[in-house]
Order: C-alpha cells, then structure tokens, then sequence
C-alpha cells in the first residue's frame, strides 16, 4: 500500500518536511490533532520551539497518541522534534516523550543569530551532507542502545554526535528539510522505516534561511 507519513504540524517547519517528503514520492499528511495518526507509517517531529510544542501537544490532547507512536513506530525527529523524544532536557514546561535514551542541552550552539551550517559525516550513507543548525540541542549523553549514525568534527579534530538512531527512531539536531539534500529523508524511509520510496523529484533551488 501507499505509504503515508504525518508530520506534527502544531508548530515550527512543518511545511518543509512536507515538501520533502513528497519530494520522494510519499503522501505527507499534517497531524495536529487526535485520530490523524491512526492510518500512518511513520511520523516526523520537526524543528520549531520544544516547550511549545509540549504544551500544545497536552492541549489538543494529542500526547498519548504520540506517546504510543512513538514507541511503536519509525518517526524521524529534527532539532525540538529530538528534544522532544529525549529522556533528559532542560527547562521545559512538561516531561519530554522519552524515546530516545539521550541527554539534550537546549541551545547549547548558542541564539539565533548564532546559527550556522557545517558539514555533517552521516556515517549510514557514507558521505558529507550539509547541517543547518539554528538554535540546536547539543547531544551531551548517548545512552547503550543508542547508535551515533552522524558526526560533526570540531575545532579540536574531536567529533561529536548530532544525529542518533535507536532502533526505528532517528533524531538530527540538523535540519536536512532546509536543504535540497533529500538524501537522509530517503535512507530514513527506505532503510530505517522500511517503506518504498517511489521517487526522486529534486527539489528546486537550493532552500535556506527560514527560522524554526
Ligand atoms: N531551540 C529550540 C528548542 O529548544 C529548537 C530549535 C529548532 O528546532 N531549530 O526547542
């Protein structure tokens, strides 16, 4: 069958995932409220505010339903969306989701204006991709079923961890959704979530900018 994917869409850049992920030929439906996630393959946590997102998701009585998904299904997170499925965070209004057994310093690369991009090793596909990072977690602690699947090398030549994998749950501290590079979209769904990509129909012009 035709795979479907949500996107949580109560807040942040929703709509670039969504123009991803048709991009490769996918159905991408907007999740913002209760019963939309019921026919789904799997589920994307875009970037936007983490603390946000958390009170909305209570408020529109979507948390439990998530809260499930999550632990059963693949779901790709970037930036807040992996706040949002970490064990530990600082400073938010209500518990995180909990299903990636990592610790997240929010905005620990410093304000907006601090925002850069930088090359990512993305291990999984054997090459460099481009990560915009604005206002990103920091992944401080890897727990043992968690698998580092992306790296970015540091002043000092060490390399730390911007992109995580336990099992079927991917999270990027990136956004891969802010570029034309619709390569770690792709091996998300076909390899992580084992869904048929039909697809590739590039994106147009590069993206950029666009705040989360
Ligand atoms: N700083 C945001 C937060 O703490 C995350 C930023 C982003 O998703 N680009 O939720």
């Amino acid at each position: 069958m035709h795979p479907r994917i949500g996107v949580l869409s109560l807040q942040g850049d929703f709509e670039r995932h969504m123009r991803s992920i048709e991009a490769l030929g996918l159905e991408a439906r907007r999740v913002s409220l209760p019963g939309q996630l019921e026919p789904l393959d799997a589920l994307v946590l875009p970037g936007g505010e983490s603390s946000t997102m958390l009170r909305l998701l209570e408020a529109t009585g979507l948390r439990a339903e998530v809260e499930r998904f999550v632990r059963e299904k693949p779901v790709l997170a970037t930036c807040a969306g992996v706040i949002l499925l970490a064990r530990e965070a600082d400073r938010l209004p209500f518990p995180t989701l909990g299903a990636l057994d990592v610790t997240v310093a929010r905005n620990a690369y410093g304000r907006q204006v601090h925002s850069f991009t930088a090359e990512i090793e993305a291990a999984m596909l054997g090459a460099s991709v481009p990560g915009v990072f604005i206002r990103a977690p920091r992944i401080t602690r890897v727990g043992a079923g968690v698998e580092v699947v992306a790296t970015r090398t540091l002043k000092d030549g060490s390399r730390e961890p911007v992109g995580v994998r336990a099992g079927r749950v991917v999270g990027l501290c990136f956004h891969p959704e802010l570029t034309s590079d619709l390569r770690l979209h792709r091996w998300f769904f076909a390899a992580v979530a084992g869904l048929r990509v039909p697809a590739v129909i590039a994106l147009e012009s590069s993206r950029s900018g666009e705040a989360a």
